[in-house]
């Protein structure tokens, strides 16, 4: 997609520091770190959010996912890890392009865990939420 930074990325129109490639996905150190090692792992096709992606396609940025936490383990051995995904703007989501981030983490590096990305859990009780589902649950 034009335009895209993570398309150019991909075609090697700007450079990147790799840490696992395979045929579906390309993961590289984040440009601008959270924590050390922060990684990114993208599809190499353009998906503009997760919803444009099949269940297969989930399946290989998942597989490659603990691909990518192995190879930052053996490499920067962190204590634990943070993955996640800003999906759609209101999730968060900056770059239009289908991207899990992977954080390594430390004792007392000064982070929190992902509960701390919002605390807003609206009026209704937990069952009055449940029930929303029908028999679709
Ligand atoms: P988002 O907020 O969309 O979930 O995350 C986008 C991420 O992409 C950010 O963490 C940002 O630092 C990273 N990023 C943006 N542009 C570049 C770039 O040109 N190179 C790299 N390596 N990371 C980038
Ligand atoms: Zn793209």
């Amino acid at each position: 997609m034009e335009n895209c930074i993570f398309c150019k990325i991909v075609n090697k129109e700007v450079p990147n520091y790799t840490v696992y490639e395979d045929d579906f996905v390309l993961a590289f150190l984040d440009i601008f770190p959270h924590s050390k090692g922060h990684t990114v792992i993208i599809p190499k096709k353009h998906f503009v959010d997760l919803s444009a992606m099949t269940e297969e396609e989930w399946q290989k940025m998942a597989v490659a996912l603990k691909r990518v936490e192995e190879k930052l383990q053996t490499v920067l051995q962190p204590a634990g890890f943070n993955i996640g995904i800003n999906d759609q703007p209101a999730g968060g989501q900056v770059v239009p392009h289908v991207h899990w981030h992977i954080f390594p983490r430390w004792e007392k590096d000064g982070g929190g865990s992902v509960h701390s990305i919002i605390k807003n859990p609206g009026e209704l009780k937990v069952e009055e939420v449940w029930k929303l589902f029908g028999k679709s649950s």
